[in-house]
């Protein structure tokens, strides 16, 4: 689609110190989740007092605002955003962005247990793609590391997204002696699906009740293992994430690989976080933000809110350092991914 950013009152992209242009925003709506997954979160977690997190007007004004500032692709996340109480009213007030044309992408990552619900409001929402983040095609496993998640929930759910017409990845977090000896079964079922299949590196996020150099297993391995029954090609495909995507010949599916811990991918890094109670974070491995709640709740115009971003923009950091090391047992980084958001 042809987009005038003028006439529609988008201003040109904020550019960050090293020249990155600042045009893709994660929300997490909520640290909410009806999961437990082991390397997310611990079995008792306690979640935020909700006077803490923003109102969905909040999120609404606040992501509008982002939008305002050249942000093109807006991903909600969370916890699990489809949990989160009327969250469908969050989506169909953006969805006035991607009508105008100034958000190329609404879209969504979650835990798929809720899509059965929603996935046709999502449709018309304006969403077309989202991310499901499915580990494991083993109930009993799902049941393990999820929890409490039920694996046909989860497929149902997909296949309801599938029917309303959602192009959708599928997101596993490789895990040693977890997944790792059922990655050919996935990429059969994905590919065969029409679906992307994206691996991820567990990161050190949060303190969780497991020891996570026992769940680490880098990319690096899984593509050569990979490589010796699959042809993979490296592909120039990239969908605005951190991802480095392959082409599986056998399947003329994709799979991706986001490798925080093995391969530095901060250089060409063009997002900002929020997290449900308006922090700011302009890395996902540094603890440095800006708390976007105050200036929300300063007034009820958007200029100081305008500010406080740009203000944060100018200084995201070069990048990032994670380590997983069993001296030091502790994440590098000690807030959750429920809540800065995946
Ligand atoms: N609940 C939704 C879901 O699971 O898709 C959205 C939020 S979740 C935090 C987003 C993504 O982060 C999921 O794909 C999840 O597997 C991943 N994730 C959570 N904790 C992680 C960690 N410590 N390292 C790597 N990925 C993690
Ligand atoms: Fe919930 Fe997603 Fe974290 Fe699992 S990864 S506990 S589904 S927020």
């Amino acid at each position: 689609m042809d987009f005038d950013r003028a006439a529609s009152g988008q201003s040109a992209p904020i550019i960050d110190p090293f020249g990155r242009s600042i045009t893709y925003l994660r929300v997490s709506v909520t640290d909410r989740c009806d999961f437990r997954c082991v390397y997310c979160m611990a079995e008792d977690m306690t979640f935020l007092p909700k006077k803490e997190v923003l109102t969905l007007e909040e999120l609404d004004r606040l992501c509008s605002a982002f939008v305002y500032k050249g942000v093109r692709k807006l991903r909600l996340t969370g916890g699990e955003p489809l949990v989160r109480r009327n969250i469908m009213s969050l989506f169909q007030a953006l969805s006035r962005h991607v009508e105008s044309g100034a958000l190329e992408e609404l879209t969504l990552t979650t835990n798929g247990s809720q899509l059965q619900k929603y996935a046709k409001d999502l449709y018309a929402c304006g969403v077309r793609r989202i991310n499901v983040s499915i580990d494991t095609l083993d109930a009993d496993k799902f049941k393990e590391i999820t929890r409490r998640g039920d694996l046909a929930t989860v497929l149902r759910g997909l296949d309801a997204a599938q029917d309303a017409g959602l192009k959708v990845k599928v997101n596993a977090v490789a895990l040693k002696g977890v997944n790792d000896m059922e990655l050919d079964d996935m990429i059969w079922w994905t590919h065969g699906r029409g679906m992307d299949f994206t691996l991820i590196e567990t990161m050190p996020l949060g303190d969780i009740d497991e020891d996570r150099t026992d769940q680490y297993l880098p990319l690096s391995l899984v593509r050569k293992n990979l490589s010796e029954r699959w042809t993979l090609e490296d592909i120039p495909y990239r969908t605005g994430g951190p991802a480095r995507y392959m082409e599986v010949k056998e399947t003329g599916g994709k799979i991706g690989f986001i490798t925080p811990m093995t391969h530095n991918f901060c250089e060409s890094c063009n997002r900002v976080r929020v997290t449900c109670t308006g922090m700011l974070y302009m890395c996902l491995g540094q603890d440095d933000s800006a708390d976007l709640r105050a200036a929300l709740r300063a007034s009820e115009g958007n200029e100081q809110l305008y500010a406080a971003i740009d203000e944060a923009i100018a200084r995201k950091p070069k990048g990032h350092d994670f380590v997983i090391d069993r001296k030091t047992q502790k994440p590098a980084v000690s807030r959750h991914m429920s809540v800065t958001g995946g």
